[in-house]
């Protein structure tokens, strides 16, 4: 059943014990403010040395690595867009960054799974909106695949918190 595979946790990514976990990261690649610069501190500074010779990642895309000091297994980097006013192509592409990253930890073999909301910090993308999309990319994925046994979706703060359940609750109502 679709309900029992997404879950919303409030807390710090860095912490979970999953198989994957999703940075939040931009094209660079070589880490940054935010979740990104959690996920590097965390991790020490080999997931950097991995970094580096990956070249960068178009906004949209995925690319996996692994997770050195992390609980985690692996690290999914995707980097989301940066919100302009919403004419820029910005929901096709964060909706890109959960299924990219989704696919990729199905060819990678993952079956947990954590994301962090994606481009709602330093990229302005408003939160109502990337949760949406989030909630939503994620069902229909898990409607289409049966490996991913879990995907985690974490809020920092109780704001992001009310506001994922809130969607969860509204997009489950609708599809069950
Ligand atoms: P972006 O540049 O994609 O906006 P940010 O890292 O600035 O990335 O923010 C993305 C989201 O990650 C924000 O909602 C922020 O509150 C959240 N966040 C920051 N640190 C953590 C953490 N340790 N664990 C989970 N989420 C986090």
């Amino acid at each position: 059943m679709i309900q029992n595979r997404i879950e919303i946790l409030n807390g710090d990514i860095t912490a979970l014990g999953v198989d994957a976990i999703v940075n939040a990261a931009n094209n660079s690649l070589l880490g940054g403010g935010g979740v990104d610069g959690a996920i590097h501190r965390a991790a020490g500074s080999e997931l950097l040395e991995e970094c580096k010779t990956i070249g960068g990642c178009p906004t949209g895309e995925a690319r996996i690595t692994r997770s050195y000091n992390l609980p985690a297994q692996w690290v999914v980097h995707t980097v989301g867009p940066i919100w302009y006013d919403g004419t820029q192509n910005e929901e096709e592409m964060l909706a890109a960054c959960y299924r990219n990253s989704l696919a990729l930890a199905k060819e990678h073999g993952i079956q947990t799974i954590a994301f962090p909301a994606i481009s709602t910090g330093v990229y302005r993308f408003p939160m109502e909106r990337a949760t949406n999309i989030a909630i939503r990319e994620t069902v229909q994925f898990l409607q289409k695949n049966n490996q991913i046994a879990k995907v985690i979706l974490v809020c920092y703060g109780d704001r992001a918190f009310k506001i994922y359940r809130e969607a969860l609750k509204n997009i489950l109502s609708e599809i069950l």
